[in-house]
């Protein structure tokens, strides 16, 4: 039976409640939509008079503004962000693509980030009135720390979340910087505002798992529980390939997130968005709760593969049940 959920009812904040636009976020993510189309950007709007939902947004950030920890954490991100670059080298370093991809292994080693990998540029991963000319897009993936992510949706957890926000824009500045010495044109992304790119599909497409139930993606090695960043750039890297580990399938057979969630936003099976089927958040239900905890995250921290060893265990049954289904 599943345990009582100490976050409902969830009741949202009446002052939030009258900011609420009188479009969906479910209609503009795309809900139920059949046709295949780009995104469209519905939160983290760099100019947030840009989107319907502009003035949740900014209720978000008044109200992480109230707790000193969290200004003096976006200072820290800020700074990195405003940042230049160093300027592109005038010869630009010649390697094949597979030597290109590997010599981003170093920024794993050296400790800026836990994963990293690379895919070929796709339109529809660019937000509709967006447009982006490189080719390639980096993927960068920072590990929250446990401990601090399942005190969610407490302020600690969010304080963690911003923490590694802030390592993934300095592992990503650092590499376009890196790209730059190089002698090849670079920009960084940086979360949680993307800009014109939308971060989830790359990462799906270039091996950082696969999506979970939560609407977030799940890493056999990180679980659920990473932020990401990434690079663009026309350097010729070698794609990296994608991962099934069967968690998806995993995602059908267990409901943890579900009973979790406060104001029950996550759907118990997969729906249509912009032609594709897949996991989906209700935002409109999700976003109440999120704004005013700060980003909330409970979902990732309760999915088993956050928890710590448990992601390549859960991985290596499925690879066996897998197996043990091929033979028959
Ligand atoms: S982040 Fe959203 S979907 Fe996840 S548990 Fe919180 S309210 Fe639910
Ligand atoms: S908690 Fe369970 S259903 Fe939810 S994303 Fe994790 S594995 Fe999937």
């Amino acid at each position: 039976m599943a345990r009582t959920n100490p976050y409902r009812p969830f009741t949202p904040d009446p002052e939030q409640l009258a900011l609420v636009p009188p479009v969906s976020g479910n209609d503009v993510n795309g809900l139920g939509e059949t046709e295949k189309r780009r995104p469209t950007m519905v939160y983290w709007a760099p100019d947030p008079s840009s989107i319907p939902h502009g003035d949740l947004q900014r209720y978000f950030g008044g109200r992480a503004s109230q707790n000193p920890a969290f200004l003096e954490k976006r200072a820290i991100r800020q700074k990195i962000n405003d940042a230049p670059l160093p300027p592109v080298a005038d010869a630009p370093v010649q390697r094949s693509p597979d030597d290109w991809t590997a010599a981003l292994d170093g920024f794993v080693t050296r400790g800026d980030c836990e994963k990293l990998g690379v895919a070929d540029m796709r339109p529809d991963w660019v937000f509709q009135d967006h447009e982006i000319e490189q080719s390639k897009v980096i993927v960068i993936g920072v590990q929250h720390e446990y401990d601090a992510i399942k005190a969610a949706p407490e302020s600690r957890a969010g304080l963690e979340v911003i923490s590694q926000y802030t390592r993934a824009a300095a592992a990503s500045k650092k590499i376009a910087g890196w790209l730059h010495e190089q002698g090849w044109q670079a920009e960084a992304v940086t979360g949680p505002m993307t800009g014109a790119l939308a971060m989830i599909p790359p990462a799906l497409a270039c091996g950082f798992g696969e999506l979970g139930k939560h609407g977030s993606i799940i890493n056999p090695e990180l679980g659920a529980s990473f932020r990401l960043s990434a690079v663009l750039t026309d350097a010729p890297f070698a794609p990296t390939p994608s991962q099934d580990h069967g968690i998806d399938g995993f995602c059908q057979n267990c409901r943890i997130c579900e009973d979790a969630c406060p104001p029950e936003a996550l759907f118990q099976v997969k729906q249509t968005v912009r032609g594709d089927t897949k996991w989906y958040v209700d935002f409109d239900k999700c976003l109440p709760f999120f704004n005013e905890t700060q980003g909330c995250a409970i979902c990732i921290a309760v999915c088993p593969w956050s928890r710590p060893g448990i992601g390549p265990n859960l991985a290596a049954k499925l690879a066996r049940k897998r197996e043990r289904d091929a033979i028959g």
